[in-house]
């Protein structure tokens, strides 16, 4: 069965959601009595892995291997390849992706912070000057602050708007590395973006995503960091389709998981390709290393996968790796401006 199938015989496998490790979830985890699970944890929790694997083990009776693959999102959780004799998969940390098919019931825990300071954010935006109309965007772990904080900024007589986005993301006002379809769906009405969460990966993201400032206030410290230089961002990978425009002999890479695999996308760019006269052939992958890439025959590649390989890793890389709209950039298939968001739907 491959990455993401449902078996061929009955209802296909459910996502089930809960906020915190907590009773909760090993009261569930009891109650569906699986033979043995997968635990998978993101790269941040690896250090406490162990710990919470031998605490589900204990509160639930059940036998419980860890995932020891580091997992970035809701799109890796662990192949029916990786762990074959479990029935069950906790992963941590992400919401489920709506439109991506699960091999097995798995119980999504997304570690939701609790409460925060909505008055005192708010007083720290309110200081820091920033636009009248907002967006406001929150990664997963902090979209419980997202309406109570909206009513604050509100209070600062400011108007806080929050997108919907596409099937790709379970939530209004979140936001995946690879689509910001909530934030997309409401920029023509606001001056800024508010991040709400901690690091720079979301807001980042964020800024390729929409041309507006974009601001990110860390809850749990109560900082916000001033707009990210969106035409900086632009301008590097620009000059990035630039390097590759001559390119003649292009690689297309494809992730075999479940919720990165854009094998369509990878035969259209094929068929571009060939109608401008380059050959360009398909590699597959699960997660790519650089050393993958070494010494072959390839003098660019365009990534199908998370778009984060080319945004965020591509220096990794010896030779230029595009997002999709970048390599129809450099065939001139589309302008250089607007910039295009490589957004995964
Ligand atoms: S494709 Fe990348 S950005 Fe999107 S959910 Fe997966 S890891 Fe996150």
């Amino acid at each position: 069965m491959p990455n993401g199938t449902p078996p061929p015989d009955g209802p296909p496998p459910a996502a089930r959601v809960f906020p915190r490790f907590d009773e909760a979830l090993f009261a569930a985890v009891r109650a569906a009595g699986p033979r043995r699970l997968v635990l998978q944890v993101p790269a941040g929790l690896v250090r406490n892995a162990g710990d919470l694997a031998a605490q589900l083990r204990e509160a639930t009776g059940v036998p419980v291997a860890l995932a020891a693959r580091a997992c970035f999102g809701a799109c890796d959780f662990p192949s029916p390849d990786e762990a074959p004799r479990a029935d069950l998969a906790v992963v941590l940390g992400h919401a489920p992706i709506p439109n991506v098919a699960l091999p097995r019931t798995t119980f999504f825990v997304e570690m939701r912070e609790r409460g925060g300071d909505p008055a005192g954010l708010a007083a720290v935006v309110d200081r820091a000057g920033v636009p009248r109309r907002l967006g406001l965007v929150a990664s997963v772990q902090h979209l419980d602050l997202v309406g109570p904080l909206s009513d604050a900024i509100a209070r600062t007589g400011r108007s806080v708007r929050v997108g919907q986005g596409d099937r790709r993301l379970a939530y209004a006002a979140q936001a995946l590395g690879c689509n910001y379809t909530g934030a997309e769906s409401i920029a023509a009405d606001v001056d800024a973006f508010l991040f709400v969460g901690t690091g720079q990966f979301h807001p980042i993201g964020l800024a390729f995503a929409v041309d507006r400032p974009v601001w990110s206030l860390d809850p749990l410290r109560g900082t916000l960091e001033p707009p990210i230089d969106r035409a900086a961002l632009v301008r590097k990978r620009q000059l990035t389709v630039a390097a590759a425009r001559d390119a003649l002999r292009w690689g297309i890479l494809v992730s075999t998981f479940a919720g990165q695999n854009r094998s369509p996308t990878a035969l259209a760019l094929q068929q571009r390709a060939a109608a401008r006269g380059r050959e360009a052939e398909i590699l597959l992958f699960d997660r790519l290393d650089p050393r993958d890439l070494e010494g072959r025959a390839f003098d660019a590649y365009v990534n199908t996968a998370c778009p984060r390989i080319a945004l965020d890793d591509g220096a990794l890389y010896a030779r230029p790796i595009l997002t999709p709209p970048e390599f129809l950039m450099a065939l001139g298939e589309l302008p250089l401006e607007p910039y295009r968001f490589d957004t995964y739907h």
